[in-house]
């Protein structure tokens, strides 16, 4: 069957994408190069997780310095977002224009959020977003309320909320993708970072491609890894897939890049040509660049008297600091709920020994502060001798280290006297963005305002690349509602 649509990756962006061009009857094949995670005894145990790497593709990219790494960086059907905290939270309107950062000012994008917002509130609607539009200075306009109500606080989580408040702050709900009673059912743990096997997280597999699938003329092809793309002159002629064993060359008039921020640059890269020497979609030079991660830190803040009876712990966000708080009143960034650490996720990921991990754990709250990373073309992945080279360098460090103090600060004002801090390792490349951003000027852009590439007529790159700021919030609404806004045009440009 000759497809009229292809579509490469079904995460966050290639799922929604297909979602949203489903209806239009057009024969649309998604290539996936992971297959669907089973239900199996690893899904909910720590250990496997986070002191094995159980689910880690057994893959080795290198940093820039060459040394190797085992990246967290996830290769399944539904893409990341099997694995993510499903905060599902759109950018600040402020996020869009040009923002004065401790670390130097961001861009801005080429639409405003009004432009985005309808895309928004339909991103929620398909991904069962719960939350509560009140109670968060920064939340930007909403054309209509969250579809469900938010998950409730367990009540180690009210008292938390209340002793903010007494600081003077204004938690909020943390609008999320998950039904937790079905989440609960497969057993008591915390959905950060865990894997979804059940259907109970709002990810990619469970509302993006499950609605796609409903349409007769949706096909997934798992265990489907895309070598290279064909181009010749401004069209992409081909698509070369390794499947079965053999390579073959698939062909469609619209072909859809969705493979994640690192892997659609690698792609691009690696499918340099004659006409294309520097990479496809390439001619600005900016494939590849921009790479941005968010810098985050977890804190486990500690009361040897007070026990932590949480399962899941991740309800709430401190927004007060999303938009001041810097010497000269720039940004900080966003606070919000790590999901419940347990002894075993603790030992796994710092090599404590259990006893010592369980009861730190059990006596502690945890949380986390993120802070933007700004655009900087030198921060890049590079395509070399055939894999992934990650030259992240990171930004705005001095806003993110006041908004760590802040929280430790707050934290042990609130009754948690020890505050544990640790950054999140380069290796886990979990916000990665930036790495074919959108804009007007095709000189530094790689993709436009619909998220056609600029050198190439029926090439769309749908996935968090595309994003020109990280902002301070979790990417994937924000891939969502892209990937509505970018089905919509092309349903139309290619009617
Ligand atoms: C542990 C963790 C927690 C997170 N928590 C949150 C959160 O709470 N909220 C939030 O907003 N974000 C969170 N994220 C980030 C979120 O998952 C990503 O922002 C989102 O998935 C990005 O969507 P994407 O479409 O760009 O890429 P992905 O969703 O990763 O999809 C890319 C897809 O392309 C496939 N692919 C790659 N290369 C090829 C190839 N050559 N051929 C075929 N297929 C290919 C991959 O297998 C994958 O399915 C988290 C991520 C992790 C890892």
């Amino acid at each position: 069957m000759q497809p009229d649509v292809i579509i490469i990756g079904s995460g966050m962006g290639g799922a929604t994408l297909a979602a949203a061009l489903a209806p239009t009857g057009r024969r649309i094949v998604i290539l996936e190069r992971g297959e669907r995670l089973a239900d199996t005894p690893e899904a909910r145990d720590p250990a496997a997780i986070f002191g094995r790497g159980y689910f880690k593709p057994k893959e080795t990219w290198r940093d820039a310095a060459g040394a190797a790494f085992n990246p967290g960086n996830y290769a399944c059907v539904g893409g990341n977002t099997k694995f993510y905290g499903a905060v599902l939270l759109r950018y600040r309107a402020e996020d869009f224009a040009p923002l004065r950062h401790i670390g130097g000012v961001t861009p801005g994008w080429p639409i405003a959020y009004a432009a985005l917002e309808p895309w928004y509130s339909q991103a929620e609607a398909l991904y069962r977003v719960r939350g509560d539009v009140a109670g968060d200075p920064t939340e930007p306009p909403h054309s209509a309320p969250y579809p469900f109500p938010p998950v409730p606080d367990e009540v180690d989580i009210v008292t938390l909320r209340q002793a903010f408040r007494a600081q003077g702050l204004r938690p909020s709900a943390l609008p999320l993708g998950v039904d937790l009673d079905r989440w609960l059912a497969r057993a008591p743990t915390t959905w950060d970072a865990f894997p979804c096997t059940t259907g109970a997280k709002s990810d990619a597999e469970s509302c993006g491609l499950a609605e796609a699938l409903r349409h007769p003329n949706v096909t997934l092809l798992t265990g489907a890894k895309v070598h290279r793309l064909l181009a010749e002159g401004r069209r992409v002629t081909g698509v070369e897939v390794d499947r079965d064993g053999a390579r073959e060359v698939m062909t469609a008039p619209v072909v859809c890049l969705c493979a994640g921020a690192v892997m659609s640059a690698a792609q691009l890269l690696a499918s340099a040509n004659a006409d294309h020497p520097n990479g496809l979609a390439n001619r600005s030079d900016q494939v590849g660049r921009n790479f941005m991660n968010h810098n985050l830190t977890g804190l486990v803040a500690w009361n040897p008297l007070r026990r932590n009876r949480t399962v899941y712990e991740k309800t709430i966000q401190v927004n007060d600091f999303y938009l001041t708080g810097g010497p000269k009143d720039e940004p900080l960034g966003n606070i919000q709920m790590l999901g419940r650490i347990t002894g075993p996720i603790l030992a796994g990921e710092t090599g404590l020994p259990l006893w010592l991990a369980r009861h730190i754990a059990d006596h502690s709250i945890h949380i986390m502060a993120m802070s933007e990373d700004l655009p900087d073309p030198k921060s890049r992945v590079l395509w070399r001798n055939g894999g992934v080279v990650l030259d992240w360098r990171r930004t705005n460090v001095a806003a993110h280290d006041l908004l760590v103090k802040r929280l430790a600060r707050a934290m042990r004002k609130a009754g948690w006297p020890i505050v544990m801090s640790r950054g999140f390792p380069k290796s886990k490349p979990s916000h990665q963005c930036g790495t074919a951003r959108m804009g007007d000027d095709p000189g530094a852009s790689v993709v436009d305002r619909n998220l056609k590439a600029h050198d190439l007529d029926n090439l769309w790159i749908v996935d968090a690349s595309v994003l020109p700021t990280s902002a301070a919030v979790n990417p994937s609404l924000t891939v969502a509602a892209l990937a509505l806004r970018a089905g919509d045009h092309i349903a139309r440009a290619a009617a």
